[in-house]
């Protein structure tokens, strides 16, 4: 094997000091209080590509040499000398490994197991550092370069696909593509592995195993995404929603000594991980994509001991006898001493099997300044008729040249607020359209044109619009709770002040004392961001929530 590295400091252009840094030998004694020197030959294989990753090893003498593919495939990804390290995120997680260890020149390595490394990034700030920083480029450029075990046949055209790559991307896992419309000797592949261009999405999965439109649950499963976790001990928190109110609450819980299980019914990073920027979040002055935050976040979560089962939706909550227990889409049911629901909501969504291709781009589920950017001087469309859709069709027709306003009843007195109403009345800008909703959406890529109807009349109309503001309200995702707790009016999740004295006599509330602020009806289970009645549906806001009821949490179990 002569070729070189495909990382190395020429291949790649920025921070590979970060991404394969040298230990000091004062760093290198702090780690060794971690773990064990051992000695090993050349050729000797440190750890298996497709194995868990349990173990973290440190050059001493020798040099290890990070490979994958067999044979005459085999590609050189990296190699570390003394002073140096391998592994990268998936040591956190435990998750298995993209690629073989292996010694390629006889010494002396320190060998650290995964319990022991947590121990040493939780007490050791300096190595943290170094550390993530090495884990987290590393993952970065595996995925930037496709080195996963996983390979993803589709079409740009198949919403499945687009699924499937999002889950991928969203749990932050390598993987290479091949579209089917673009790429050649495609046939031949399908061919191998038995599988027809109608079975698409394909994943084939760590080289074995075929899995044709898989669920995202499937995938994890294949990929081992939740094998290293117990799921059957009591945990004194258990979270239910990994968006930014869940990941929150598991960074809190977990650096403050709690046992956190965190259950994800699809990937980290909720409705925030679907932003493309999010401006207004304290401390990222030039914007951070939700996708990123939330990597950060899942990572951090880890760091502190936090687990994570991903693509498993809580099923039904088992709330009469303590502790309480979630029980899962499947699996085994998670005992519980408390619980935070964080599971957020979803902007109800147009009825058109098309959508999603527009999602981000033409169709938007907000109306603030970024949105307002692209669309300035051009004709958009508001669907909603309640107060949301109000403030944005007035604050979009400041820039805009024109602003259709749709609804699909007769007026607007039922539903939004007086003032709103004369505004939009006495704005030149604003066409109120009643009785009208769209019924087909077309474009290339981006939104290009939409056909609206009129009901008054029958008739279809259809115009080159690019940008539709969906406001047609949030719909919680408490449907699963089965009345454990108490909610308003609109399935929001009640708390503390929230809830009222018929709420509690019904709920039959035990306590002396009354509920902590974002406590429910349920003692020690506790409601965060989007999902909760009255908050205020925002990335920050959602933050707070799920770090203040870390607090409570304390709080009861000492109880
Ligand atoms: C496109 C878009 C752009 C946005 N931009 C901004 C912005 O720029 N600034 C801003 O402040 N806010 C923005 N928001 C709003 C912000 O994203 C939300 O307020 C925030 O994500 C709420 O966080 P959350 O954790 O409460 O809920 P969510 O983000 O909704 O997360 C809930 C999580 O729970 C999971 N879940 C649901 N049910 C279950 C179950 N039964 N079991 C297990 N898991 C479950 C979901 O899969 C999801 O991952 C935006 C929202 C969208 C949709």
């Amino acid at each position: 094997m002569s070729n070189p590295p495909l990382l190395s400091a020429s291949a790649t252009a920025s921070r590979f000091d970060e991404m394969v840094p040298t230990l000091t030998k004062d760093q290198v004694a702090r780690v060794a209080a971690h773990g064990h020197m051992r000695r090993v030959a050349r050729g000797e294989v440190l750890a298996e590509a497709g194995e868990r990753v349990a173990r973290f090893f440190v050059v001493i003498t020798g040099q290890l040499e990070v490979v994958r593919g067999s044979g005459a495939s085999e590609e050189l990804i990296v190699v570390y000398g003394p002073g140096m390290f391998a592994g990268e995120v998936n040591l956190l997680s435990g998750r298995r490994g993209f690629a073989r260890v292996r010694v390629s020149e006889a010494g002396e390595v320190i060998e650290v197991d995964r319990d022991q490394l947590l121990a040493l990034v939780q007490t050791d700030s300096e190595l943290s550092d170094i550390l993530m920083r090495a884990f987290i480029l590393r993952r970065v450029e595996l995925i930037a370069h496709g080195f996963g075990d996983v390979v993803v046949i589709g079409s740009s055209h198949c919403a499945g696909t687009l699924r499937v790559k999002e889950f991928l991307t969203r749990n932050g896992h390598p993987y290479s593509y091949i579209d089917l419309d673009h790429e050649t000797g495609v046939q031949e592949l399908l061919d191998r592995f038995h599988v027809g261009v109608e079975d698409v999405p394909v994943l084939i999965c760590r080289g074995e195993a075929v899995l044709r439109d898989p669920t995202n649950q499937q995938i994890a499963d294949c990929l081992g995404f939740n094998e290293a976790i117990d799921q059957t001990h009591v945990r004194d928190l258990v979270i239910i929603g990994a968006g930014p109110a869940g990941l929150a609450s598991a960074v809190y819980g977990a650096s403050e000594g709690l046992d956190v299980l965190v259950l994800e019914s699809n990937a980290p990073g909720g409705q925030a991980g679907s932003s493309s920027k999010i401006e207004n979040y304290l401390g990222f002055p030039t914007g951070v994509s939700g996708q990123e935050l939330a990597a950060r976040a899942y990572t951090q979560a880890q760091k502190f001991g936090a687990q994570l089962l991903i693509a498993k939706g809580g099923k039904r909550l088992a709330c009469d006898r303590k502790p309480y227990a979630v029980e899962m889409d499947d699996g085994p049911r998670v005992p519980a001493r408390t619980i935070i629901l964080a599971t957020g909501a979803e902007y109800r969504r147009l009825p058109l099997a098309n959508l999603s291709q527009f999602e981000g781009a033409g169709i938007y589920y907000g109306a603030t300044f970024v949105e307002s950017q692209l669309c300035r001087g051009e004709e958009v469309i508001v669907v909603g008729g309640g107060n949301s859709a109000g403030q944005a069709a007035v604050f979009l027709s400041q820039t805009a040249r024109r602003v259709h306003l749709l609804v699909r009843s007769d007026g607007l007195s039922e539903t939004m607020s007086r003032y709103l109403i004369r505004r939009i009345e006495e704005s030149p800008t604003i066409v109120f359209r009643p009785q009208t909703e769209i019924v087909a959406l077309e474009g290339n890529g981006h939104l290009e044109s939409v056909r609206w109807r009129n009901h008054q009349t029958g008739e279809d109309e259809t115009r080159a619009i690019s940008h539709v503001f969906v406001m047609a309200g949030a719909v919680p995702n408490t449907s699963w709770l089965n009345g454990c707790v108490a909610l308003d009016a609109k399935g929001f999740i009640k708390t503390g002040p929230d809830l009222s004295q018929e709420d509690l006599a019904a709920a039959q509330w035990p306590l002396a004392r009354p509920p902590h602020l974002l406590e429910t009806s349920l003692p020690g289970v506790f409601a965060v961001g989007d999902v909760r009645g009255g908050s205020l549906k925002r990335v920050a806001s959602a933050v707070g929530e799920g770090s203040i009821a870390v607090a409570f949490v304390h709080q009861v179990l000492h109880e």
